[in-house]
C-alpha cells in the first residue's frame, strides 16, 4: 500500500501550502507571532525569552554490533540526521541544545528521553524499515531501486524524527495538548513536511509509505490486543492520519491521493477526505499557537 508513487511528487509538486507559513510567520514583530487558521490570521502573544536558542546538534555511536554499520554508514553519507536538524532549526527555537544519537539500540525504536532530553535514532531503526520499501521500489534497475530505498528512509528519518522532536518540546515548554500525544506530535511532524518544499513533501510521501508497509505486515501477522492498547495509534491509522492531513494540506496537489470511482488507485476513502482540509487547517492553527513564542523570525 503506498501514498502515492514517489515520481508523482518529486517531479510534480511546485507548491507550498499554507501550514509552514502558519507555523514559522511570525513575522509581525519580536512580541508575536501568526497563526493562520483559513483565512484568519490570528495574533498569538508571545511568553518565551527571545534568548532561547538551542538546536539539535547530531551526533554517531560506534555501532554495537556489525549488522549496524551499514545504517551508521548510511545516515553518515546522506547526513540524513543533519538534514533534519537544519529543517527543524529554522523553524523553531529550542531552549538548549537537544543532543540527537545515532546508536545501537537493541531495538528498532527512536525515542525522546525526558530524563536525558535528549533523542535517540536507532541503527536498528534504519534495518527494519529497509526491507519495507524494498518490497515497495519494485521500478527500475537494482541500482535505482536501492537509491529509491535510501531516499524513502531519508524521507522515514525526517518523519520520525521531527514526530520525536514533537515529544521534545511538549515536554521542554510544557505545552498543553489534549488529546493522544503520540498522534499530536504525527500532526506536527505532518504539518512541518507537507508545509514544506517538494522535497520535504515528499518526506511525508516516504513516511505515508512506511506505515503502509508496517500496516500490510500488521494484517499479515495479525494485529494483537497489545497494539490495540498501545498508546500508539494503530499502524493503519496513523497511514491514513497522515495521508490525510498530507491531502488536506493541498487537495488540488494531492487529488490522487483520495480513492474514488475516478481515481480506483487512490487510498483515503472520500468520506474522509472531505474533511481533512478543515482537520489540516486545525492542526496548523493549533502547533502555530502553542509553538509561536518559539519560532525564528
Ligand atoms: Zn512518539
Amino acid at each position: 500500500m503506498t501514498a502515492a508513487r514517489s515520481s508523482y511528487v518529486r517531479t510534480g509538486a511546485a507548491l507550498v501550502g499554507a501550514a509552514l507559513t502558519a507555523v514559522s510567520g511570525c513575522s509581525t514583530g519580536s512580541d508575536e507571532a501568526t497563526a493562520r487558521t483559513g483565512d484568519a490570521v490570528r495574533p498569538v502573544r508571545a511568553t518565551a525569552s527571545p534568548s532561547v536558542s538551542g538546536s539539535l546538534v547530531v551526533s554517531y555511536e560506534k555501532p554495537k554490533k556489525a549488522a549496524d554499520r551499514q545504517a551508521e554508514a548510511f545516515l553518515r553519507r546522506t547526513k540524513a540526521l543533519e538534514g533534519v536538524a537544519s529543517y527543524a532549526d529554522a523553524i523553531i527555537r529550542l531552549p538548549y541544545d537537544v543532543p540527537l544519537r545515532a546508536k545501537s539500540c537493541g531495538e528498532a525504536n527512536a525515542f525522546w528521553n525526558p530524563e536525558t532530553k535528549d533523542i535517540t535514532y536507532c541503527y536498528e531503526f534504519v534495518d527494519a524499515l529497509r526491507p519495507i520499501y524494498e518490497k515497495q521500489e519494485t521500478e527500475g534497475g537494482a541500482g535505482q531501486r536501492a537509491a529509491a530505498v535510501e531516499q524513502d528512509l531519508i524521507g522515514l528519518t525526517n518523519g520520525v524524527l521531527l514526530h520525536e522532536l514533537g515529544h521534545g518540546l511538549i515536554a521542554m515548554y510544557d505545552l498543553p495538548a489534549t488529546g493522544e500525544e503520540e498522534d499530536a506530535v504525527d500532526q506536527l511532524s505532518a504539518l512541518l513536511l507537507a508545509g514544506g518544499d517538494d522535497e520535504h513533501q515528499q518526506y511525508a510521501i516516504d513516511t505515508i509509505n512506511a506505515w503502509g508497509g508496517l500496516a500490510e505486515a500488521d494484517a499479515a501477522g495479525g494485529v494483537t490486543d497489545d497494539a490495540y492498547a498501545d498508546e500508539h495509534s494503530l499502524d493503519i491509522q496513523r497511514f491514513y492520519n497522515w495521508s490525510c492531513w498530507l491531502y488536506g494540506s493541498d487537495p488540488a496537489a494531492y487529488k490522487e491521493i483520495v480513492r474514488s470511482d475516478g481515481n480506483p488507485d487512490g487510498v483515503l476513502p472520500e468520506e474522509r477526505a472531505e474533511r481533512c482540509p478543515d482537520e489540516y487547517a486545525k492542526i496548523a492553527h493549533a502547533w502555530g499557537t502553542l509553538l509561536g513564542p518559539y519560532l525564528r523570525t
